[in-house]
């Protein structure tokens, strides 16, 4: 099999690295992700029914995604005095939404060529008695490898054939571009082919979609930019209000309470930091609830004013 993976300095995404690790990692592979539909966490928002699907999770490290950060205060925040150089693990929820006829998936995972631990989202699907090519609609939030590659199979058809796709306008740009490789820090310029093949697939079926466009009723594109240049969240009108959001925000402790700190993953660092910061005021303020792809599973809560910066509170 194709191998792609990101080598920044200290970061393994190899397969074969990991798999060739410690029995620790060996445990860490199996690790299933909520697999019956009896697990799997659901609540209603307005006119939408939402289930928390599981594509497993991406292990990284912790000084990854906090690389400015002081090396005691990250330890503090990762509740591991004693590592090193701790290992986190990102969940990646993927909220299935039901809204009258619609069936939306947004984002649809890392498929089987990022790392072992992730690609469990067909598998969760079926667990939940959903037929894959019932979806109806797939809203892209942006093209890194563990939110994009789960689109296709391995003879490279579609994993969802029925589907209507929604990608950012200015995402499709970017990574379509021909120089998009130049564009990228060296240690990414890995996932290009792969991720232009996977946006390729989609060409003939798929909506550009802009900040402020509906994508159905009571569903709006919302602009958070800088995790890349287009990335994009969702807020759905109905009960306190919900925000979906990929990487806005990655972790439980460090988004909230060091939403300053540089995670190595964001393509514009500063512009993230605004984004984050925003994104937590406002929700913070206005009680929204929030549903973020990567804490830990369901990734559904809250985020709150705490000693000047914020605090997360998991509702699930
Ligand atoms: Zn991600």
């Amino acid at each position: 099999m194709k191998q792609h993976f990101l080598s920044a300095p200290k970061v393994i995404f190899n397969r074969r690295q990991l798999l060739a690790g410690s029995a620790a990692v060996a445990a860490l592979v199996a690790m299933p992700g909520p697999l019956s539909a009896s697990d799997a966490y659901r609540f209603r928002n307005g006119a939408f029914d939402v289930t928390v699907l599981s594509d497993g999770e991406m292990i990284v490290p912790g000084s990854f995604i906090a690389q400015d950060a002081p090396p005691s205060q990250l330890k503090e925040a990762l509740s591991d005095p004693e590592a090193t150089n701790p290992m986190v693990h990102l969940k990646t929820n993927i909220p299935l939404i039901r809204h009258g006829s619609d069936l939306i998936l947004v984002d649809v995972g890392a498929g089987s060529k990022f790392q072992p631990t992730e690609g469990l989202l067909l598998s969760a699907l079926r667990a939940s008695g959903i037929d894959r090519s019932s979806i109806t609609k797939v809203i892209i939030t942006h093209a890194h490898p563990d939110h994009l590659w789960g689109m296709l199979d391995s003879d490279q058809r579609l994993n969802f054939p029925n589907a209507s796709y929604y990608v950012g306008a200015s995402e499709w740009t970017f990574w379509t571009a021909p120089d998009v490789a130049s564009r990228l820090p060296q240690d990414f310029r890995s996932v290009v082919a792969e991720t232009q093949q996977n946006l390729s697939a989609i060409k003939e079926r798929m909506t550009l979609v802009k900040p402020g466009d509906d994508i159905v009723s009571g569903m709006r594109v919302i602009e958070t930019p800088g995790h890349t240049p287009g990335h994009f969240s969702l807020e759905l009108d109905g009960g306190d209000g919900l925000i979906i959001t990929a990487d806005a925000v990655s972790h439980g402790v460090i988004s909230f309470k060091y939403p300053t700190w540089h995670n190595g993953f964001d393509f514009d660092s500063g512009v993230a930091i605004r984004t984050r910061k925003a994104l937590l005021d406002r929700i913070s303020k206005e009680k929204t609830k929030l549903l973020v792809y990567h804490l830990p599973y369901p990734g559904v809560g809250y985020a709150e004013v705490d000693a000047g910066a914020f605090r997360y509170l998991a509702a699930g």
